[in-house]
């Protein structure tokens, strides 16, 4: 059995089925045997392609779109930078590099990457060193490690479907959590747990029996930590993920419906509770849902919308001419990586923006006048 797995069945011996949400955390951020803390999780095998891996098209954009909004709150200087789960840093490199030319950008910022993963965070030193070697990057493990100081100009690629989560299933008159216990074989497995549970946060009235719905106090966390920092310092938060699909929203429990867990253990999909430690897991952001939450504290929210449209709002056709007619060879490579980025039925709506800013500033270019509130 690998440590971790002595580890989990330890917990649960002595301390009975643990909820999904201390399971992720235990499996992904392990200080020793978490997937994202040990070794390299984007090492030899692949487990995904993200975004900014795709095209250089990505990264380009989203700095200009910060880069505008920081040009029209008046140039703030100083003002932090910040990434979170940064991955092999291409985004960043690709954001760097597109700013360039942006009088007084790169010199106004302080750099700061939220990493928690050694070779990843020496991947991102590398790579920037190449495209901005005078910015000395500043690495943190935490958001709330980043000191305070300036405008926050703030993106995060598929970092919150990697936050953990809880999930309730609606049985009879309540709800029971979900949970992972041990079955006769001694193997991991998901229990419903005895007890009824009413966290406040769910309405669930009108939710089908059996029906699952997830929450997460980690990513509510998050957008209250993003919400006092924007709400004294200014800037935009830029989070772009994988949605969970809006059809599935009951509206009467505010929360988008269904389990959403997902694990992939060498760029195989497998049972969540197969190779922790070993195996990414992830589950779609609830958008709407920490759009209320951003709501409530106080930010102004623009979005979610569609990746898609995000990209095209932004200028990623005439970006796709530019390079195409510098390097015609290139033509269908680069066709290819922009179609999977903006198509209806691959990434342009299964992932998601949403843009957030403190009462009072500019629009964020690339989020439409329809999709923002506030
Ligand atoms: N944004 C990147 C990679 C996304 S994968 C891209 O688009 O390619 C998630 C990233 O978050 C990885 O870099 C991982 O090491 C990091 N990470 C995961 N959990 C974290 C946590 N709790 N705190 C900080 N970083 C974390």
């Amino acid at each position: 059995m690998s440590p971790l797995k002595t580890l989990l069945h330890d917990l649960i011996g002595s301390h009975g089925p643990l909820d999904i949400a201390s399971y992720m955390t235990l499996a992904l951020t392990h200080p020793r045997h978490g997937y994202y803390a040990k070794g390299n999780p984007f090492g030899s095998i692949r487990d995904f392609t993200t975004a900014p891996e795709i095209s250089q098209v990505f990264g380009e954009l989203i700095g200009l779109c910060l880069a505008d909004f920081w040009l029209r709150s008046g140039r703030p200087a100083p003002f932090r930078l910040v990434e979170l789960g940064p991955g092999r840093g291409a985004l960043m490199a690709d954001l760097l590099r597109a700013t360039k030319l942006i009088a007084g950008f790169h010199e106004a910022s302080s750099l700061h990457l939220v990493e928690i993963n050694a070779a990843l965070r020496a991947a991102q030193a590398d790579l920037l060193a190449n495209v901005a070697s005078s910015l000395n990057p500043r690495w943190h493990a935490s958001l709330n490690d980043v000191d305070d100081g300036g405008p926050l100009l703030l993106v995060a690629n598929e970092f919150l479907d990697v936050l953990p989560i809880r999930q309730f299933e609606r049985r009879g008159a309540g709800l029971r959590e979900r949970r992972i216990g041990l079955d006769r074989n001694n193997e991991l497995a998901f229990v419903l747990d005895p007890r009824t549970a009413v966290p406040e946060e769910i309405a669930f009235g009108t939710l089908a029996e059996g029906a699952v719905v997830e929450t997460s106090p980690a990513r509510s966390a998050l957008v209250g930590d993003l919400a006092a920092r924007l709400g004294s310092a200014g800037g935009m938060a830029l989070l772009i993920d994988y949605a969970h699909e809006p059809e599935s929203t009951s509206a009467d429990a505010g929360l988008a419906v269904g389990d959403t867990l997902q694990a992939i253990y060498r760029g195989e999909r497998v049972s969540a509770l197969s190779h922790p430690g070993d195996a990414d897991l992830t589950a779609r952001v609830d958008f709407q849902a920490l759009r209320r939450v951003a709501d409530q504290a106080g930010l102004q929210t623009h979005g979610p919308i569609g990746q898609g449209e995000f990209l095209r709002n932004l200028g990623i056709e005439a970006r796709r001419r530019q390079l195409v007619e510098a390097s015609p060879q290139r033509t269908a490579e680069m066709d290819r990586a922009v179609a999977r980025l903006i198509d209806q039925d691959r990434m342009g709506r299964l992932f998601q923006v949403l843009a957030l800013t403190a009462a009072g500033s500019p629009t964020p270019e690339g989020m439409t006048e329809s999709g923002s509130r506030g």
